[in-house]
């Protein structure tokens, strides 16, 4: 075989667009072999499909780029829980947008890689300035504010809670029982005591209890709150928490991972009032924000409250590159190679404009109203609560919480939809987490007709008495 030709130079393109119209051609032939939101038959089905079309990875002669696409393409995308589906819509899984897909090919094909300006001199222009625009953002009124690219919500709470630590030692956490997994976990990889968890009764922190755990509690403290809560979409009360954590001394992280995007919203905004006051937000764009992951960010008020994470390695940042005018960039990440994610974001952004970002926003919002409405009309189902971001909790009126889970098996096992759950206030929920902004009132009103029927499905079946 002759030797593979490569993606980046002049010749790169010329080789790419026929191995690219094999890969679309794939992604469209899987969609169809697939035919709805993710692939029949379970998992031991899929595996042994997969397993079965796809042959041996490392076959002694290469089977060459095209067949090899072909076959590995089409068999993931045949075997896809694919957001782009309306009926996938258990998790904050973005369907993401065709031109951000398109600006990822392109950082794959040049390759920077963001440790070094040897290997970024525009990408990291570009990565600089999307961190400072996206900063800006959330604190507006702040002096110098900047942000780093994460590859997601956990990486950007660990770091939250690694710049916590080193402006203060061993910070003591306090979080809410809405708090996401990731920084319980935070705190054990960095060595920091367990956090301290508050209660939220209906879903979001309990100021009065926070106040108490801030009187009681000594020694330096950290209160991460969360707006856009990964079981509800809840949002705490931030400008409330603000308050308290400005009296007590105590810092404050705002986990916005799923709700920090409504800031493009004027609608929405104001939801999030108070995200400003916070010595660090985290917020995903591979949530409400249409990107392939990962797309994530961790912004603070002060350039320098970044400065812990300064680290030098000789053969990438050593002194005198850097006083001789070569931007220092090791430290903007725990990472050392690192993909340009901020190119697919900043082609986003560009091409949308703030208007296009609302209109998403602001559409995905309004569809999870109307399933609400939808939920709320039907005798046969029962709504959680109104929605606050794109999350609904429903379930069937007359189900006891096996048949919830028995339902949103068997809407998975039959390939019909993808539902979420969520245990609250000791029932278990079916979960529908909007995102996917071309979702029709049919659509949401297919999907409700799938768990009416599969609920009577469960019911007939006689594996549990109504
Ligand atoms: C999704 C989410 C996270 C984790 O983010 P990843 O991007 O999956 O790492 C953290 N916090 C909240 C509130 C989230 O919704």
């Amino acid at each position: 075989m002759p030797t593979p030709p490569l993606a980046g130079g002049t010749a790169g393109p010329a080789h790419l667009r026929p191995l690219l119209d094999t890969v679309l051609a794939a992604l469209h032939d899987g969609a169809v072999r697939r035919g709805g939101p993710l692939p029949a038959g379970g998992p031991d089905t899929v595996t042994h499909h997969t397993r079965a079309t796809t042959g041996p990875l490392i076959p002694d002669q290469g089977t060459g780029p095209h067949h090899a696409l072909r076959t590995l393409v089409t068999a993931l995308a045949e075997g896809a829980a694919d957001p782009a589906h309306p009926h996938c819509a258990a998790h904050l899984h973005t369907p993401p947008l065709a031109l951000a897909a398109a600006a990822d090919l392109a950082a794959s094909a040049l390759n920077p890689s963001m440790d070094s300006w040897d290997q970024a001199p525009a990408a990291s222009t570009l990565e600089a300035t999307l961190t400072t625009t996206l900063a800006a953002e959330i604190y507006p009124h702040a002096p110098r504010p900047d942000a780093l690219v994460t590859t997601g919500g956990t990486e950007a709470n660990q770091l939250a809670l690694l710049l916590a630590r080193e402006r203060h030692g061993p910070v003591q956490t306090i979080c809410a029982a809405n708090a996401h997994h990731s920084v319980t976990r935070a705190t054990w990889i960095l060595g920091l005591p367990r956090p301290v968890v508050i209660p939220a009764p209906r879903g979001t922190m309990d100021p009065t209890a926070l106040h108490d755990a801030l009187t009681t509690l000594t020694g330096p403290l950290l209160v991460t709150a969360t707006a856009g809560t990964t079981d509800t979409g809840r949002i705490d009360p931030l400008d409330h928490i603000a308050d308290l954590t400005t009296a007590h001394d105590a810092d404050l992280h705002i986990d916005a991972a799923y709700g920090g995007p409504l800031l493009f919203s004027p609608t929405h905004r104001p939801l999030l009032d108070g995200l400003h006051r916070a010595h660090s937000v985290t917020l995903d764009l591979h949530k409400l924000g249409w990107q392939p992951a990962s797309a994530g960010i961790l912004a603070v008020p002060h350039h320098h409250d970044l400065h812990p994470l300064h680290h030098q390695a000789p053969y990438l940042n050593a002194d005198d590159d850097t006083d001789a005018g070569l931007p220092d960039l090791l430290g903007r990440s725990l990472r050392t190679t690192r993909r340009p994610d901020a190119l697919k974001i900043a082609v986003t952004l560009q091409a949308l404009g703030r208007d296009g970002l609302a209109d998403l926003i602001d559409r995905t919002v309004a569809a999870a109203h109307h399933l609400a409405d939808l939920i709320d009309r039907d005798p046969d189902l029962r709504l959680h609560d109104r929605p606050t971001i794109s999350t609904v909790l429903f379930r069937p009126t007359h189900a006891d919480d096996t048949t919830v889970a028995t339902i949103r098996r068997t809407l998975l096992t039959q390939g019909q939809a993808v539902l979420g759950r969520a245990h609250i206030d000791g029932e278990l929920w079916l979960k529908a987490t909007l995102l996917n902004p071309h979702a029709t009132p049919d659509d949401l009103q297919h999907l409700l007709t799938l768990v009416t029927h599969a609920h009577h499905g469960a019911t007939t079946e006689g594996s549990t008495p109504r």
